[in-house]
């Protein structure tokens, strides 16, 4: 690639105030954040985000979400409330529906069912868009408006579609959506309902992120796949600052996340990390473990075989669209998350988180997706093999609304 390509539109604007680095999570290159960064332009990994600059003294959890008279909503409350953990400028108004801020809801019994301690459900579902994808696409598209980006494109397998279509509505800009033609028809009548053009893809995500990096190479239109741009997992890592105060600042045994490219793993892991440097969090680390489809589980099998990266993932099937993720760019980085972290990661079968979610939606009244489903069928079979105990605090992860699975368009 060469460097048009990754840095496509150039731009000074505010460049010299970002107190950030960009450093690449796979060499040793390291970049300033200038105009719209993708991916390291050495060896093609992520970059993560690094703020060697930014100081978190123990008091500053006490003026989370402090705001000064007449400062918007927006500015400082729900997610933006950690923006000093986050890729912003000192006043800087992100662009924002409102994410974050979502319930922490305890689930006694959920926890008897399940032969938990305890469990909590993190029901991202109240998210603008529906689902946690909200998160990362607010502050990917804050940094890719300020950077100069003027139209945009991504694949999804179906939510970060909804929610791409959400934000370019909000700052009146062109987007596309790349979905295979298998994405529940729901999820494609809201991508299309926000405005954005919708292309159907008859293939999986791969493709359709083949599809949008020529659309990008052609038109010069923002790609904002996941890792392909360094922000949306910033924005994900308020799900992990987000229930480090939730619980406050003492994290429970465990964490079942949903993973597909595995944005909200990495993010939190991230976020626990920058928490533990800076004094924050005290206890033990959560154990990070990872749930797919077993059809499609490229993680599973990478971490049953003591692979460091992850092999695509052959014919993939799921009706968790969210999780039909065959080849993940973040491969690498969610192995690291979950060995450093001493979790684990395993698959289920679609009938069985089909089922988890809808008998959970009925015991609780919480309106589980598919891929909600899958962290609990993850946790009873985590039970039953003896990785859990009935001693054990667990988080399970309702990361997009079930309604967006229904229905047809
Ligand atoms: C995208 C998505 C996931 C997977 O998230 P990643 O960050 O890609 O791992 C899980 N659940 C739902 C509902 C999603 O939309």
């Amino acid at each position: 690639m060469t460097e048009v390509d990754q840095f496509s539109v150039p731009t000074e604007r505010a460049s010299a105030r970002m107190d950030w680095l960009l450093e690449c999570s796979a060499c040793e290159r390291s970049s300033d954040p200038q105009g719209l960064p993708t991916v390291c332009p050495d060896c093609g990994q992520p970059w993560l985000v690094c703020y060697p600059a930014r100081r978190h003294p123990p008091e500053g959890r006490s003026l989370l979400g402090r705001r000064s008279t007449g400062e918007a909503d927006t500015l400082s409350q729900r997610m933006w409330r950690y923006r000093r953990f986050l890729p912003l400028l000192p006043g800087e108004a992100p662009v924002s529906l409102g994410e974050g801020g979502t319930p922490l809801l305890e689930l006694d019994r959920s926890a008897r069912d399940l032969g938990l301690g305890k469990v909590w459900l993190k029901d991202e579902s109240t998210n603008p868009s529906g689902s946690f994808k909200a998160r990362g696409l607010a502050m990917a598209m804050t940094r890719a408006v300020a950077g100069g980006a003027e139209s945009f494109v991504i694949p999804t397998a179906g939510n970060a579609g909804v929610a791409l279509a959400v934000y370019a509505a909000k700052v009146g800009r062109p987007a596309t959506v790349f979905a295979p033609t298998a994405t529940p028809g729901t999820i494609l009548a809201q991508i299309r309902a926000f405005g954005a053009e919708l292309k159907l893809i008859d293939g999986h995500i791969g493709d359709c992120g083949r599809a949008a990096r020529e659309l990008s190479v052609r038109t010069g239109a923002f790609d904002l796949s996941t890792l392909r741009e360094p922000y949306r997992i910033e924005g994900k890592k308020t799900l992990g600052l987000e229930l480090a105060e939730q619980f406050g600042w003492t994290l429970p045994d465990a964490i079942i996340y949903p993973a597909g490219g595995g944005t909200g793993l990495i993010g939190m892991w991230r976020a626990f990390r920058e928490l533990q440097t800076a004094g924050w969090l005290q206890g033990q680390f959560p154990r990070l473990f990872a749930v797919q489809s077993s059809g499609c589980a490229p993680v599973v099998r990478a971490v049953e075989t003591g692979a460091d990266r992850c092999e695509p993932w052959a014919d993939p099937r799921t009706v968790a669209s969210g999780l039909l993720v065959p080849n993940p760019l973040g491969g690498a980085l969610m192995l690291r998350a979950i060995r450093e972290t001493s979790g684990g990661a395993v698959a289920v079968s679609d009938s069985d988180l089909e089922h988890e979610a809808s008998t959970t939606s009925r015991r609780e009244g919480v309106d589980l997706s598919p891929e909600g489903g899958a962290t609990f069928a993850a946790a009873r079979q985590l039970r039953s093999s003896g990785h859990l105990s009935s001693e054990h605090r667990v988080i399970l992860f309702n990361t997009g609304a079930g309604w967006l699975y229904r229905g047809g368009q």
